[in-house]
């Protein structure tokens, strides 16, 4: 009788051992790197109403690839798919050897707001120095009083220096195209539409509301205007999107980012 006693308490001494010996080591375990979220984040500005504006390294990205891709959610605050979009980016892994830069939201005032210009009521995307022209403050497109004068256009100038992406997509609504860069052949919308099932053709100008009945001081414009090594593409979403055309976008978006040779 005595022998099983010993026998038993043994036993669930060992086991109190070996279970408390294993809940050190779970204890002492490093957090391990999950997909998803930053590696590193950068201030690029902020906007009229004070809001930060960062850009995101996503986790597993290298370091100056020299073929970084950046993804733009938002520059247009009643455009808000293209932010499901970098959601979707940032709940997984990156390739090996790829670098992937998101700017979730480049007008925090204007989602506030749900308007497309920012808080001074000036449309960024027509807010670039390069063919800025300028226009009625009471037109949906008002380019603002002068060339770069708002900040969040100036985040987005400090993002695209600070990174030096040689490839960046813009996302914008509702025609459902993507459009053909300007200043450069289109090769990445053509890549892009092959992988999502998304038309690649040039938007016209007359849709811009603009004076000249072109595109004027426009991201893209500016973009591939300044900067040789790189191409700006502008992504246009439809009105609504199903998530499962999110996922696909975000999974296309990550294979041209693991294929320098776009
Ligand atoms: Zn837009």
């Amino acid at each position: 009788m005595k022998f099983w006693l010993f026998f038993i308490e043994g036993a669930l001494l060992t086991i109190a051992v070996v279970a408390g010996v294993w809940a050190f080591q779970i204890w002492q375990e490093p957090e391990a790197i999950k997909p998803g979220g930053c590696q590193e984040t950068i201030s690029v500005g902020k906007s009229v109403n004070g809001v930060d504006i960062a850009a995101c390294r996503l986790i597993g990205s290298v370091i100056d690839s020299n073929d970084a891709l950046l993804v733009i959610g938002t520059v247009h605050g009643d455009e808000p798919d293209g932010k499901r979009v970098v959601d979707e980016l940032m709940t997984q892994a990156v390739a090996s050897d790829t670098e992937i830069w998101v700017l979730r939201d480049a007008n925090p005032d204007g989602a506030e707001l749900v308007t497309r210009r920012n808080a001074n009521g000036v449309d960024l995307n027509r807010n670039f120095p390069v063919k800025w022209v300028a226009s009625d403050p009471m037109a949906r497109t008002y380019s603002g009083p002068s060339p770069a004068s708002e900040p969040e256009t100036q985040a987005l100038m400090n993002a695209v220096e600070q990174i030096k992406p040689t490839r960046i997509v813009v996302f914008h609504q509702p025609y459902a195209q993507i459009d053909c860069p300007p200043e450069r052949p289109a090769t990445i919308s053509d890549r892009l539409s092959q992988l999502t099932g998304y038309k690649s053709e040039c938007i016209p100008g007359e849709k811009s509301g603009s004076p000249t009945n072109s595109y004027t001081g426009t991201f893209t414009i500016w973009v591939n205007s300044t900067f040789p090594e790189t191409t700006a593409v502008t992504f246009e979403l439809g009105l609504t999107t199903m998530q499962t055309k999110i996922q696909t976008i975000a999974k296309a978006l990550k294979a041209l980012a693991a294929d320098p040779s776009y």
